[in-house]
């Protein structure tokens, strides 16, 4: 019957659109996820202004407001001189 042949053909369609779905959005998906993933694994940078010596540096961390943030150098120094105190 007429019907029943048309019915097979849209069902086609529908399982080519699916597979075209697949093929297309899949790797898309994959990548986007891949990305995502990637970002979250960079560390986050927070731009300081040294209390020390006023140099531009980035840390890991949150800064905490009003107390002294030293720029990687600094920190160190300040470390190293509490060690010998
Ligand atoms: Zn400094």
């Amino acid at each position: 019957m007429n019907v029943s042949r048309r019915f097979r053909s849209v069902g086609l369609d529908v399982v080519a659109l699916i597979v075209a779905f697949v093929i297309f959005v899949v790797p898309f998906i994959f990548r986007f996820r891949k990305k995502a993933a990637m970002s979250e694994d960079a560390p986050t940078r927070f731009e300081i202004v040294c209390d020390h010596c006023g140099k531009h540096d980035t840390v890991p961390f949150q800064p905490k407001v009003g107390r002294s943030v030293l720029c990687k150098e600094c920190h160190e120094a300040s470390r190293s001189r509490a060690k010998f105190v």
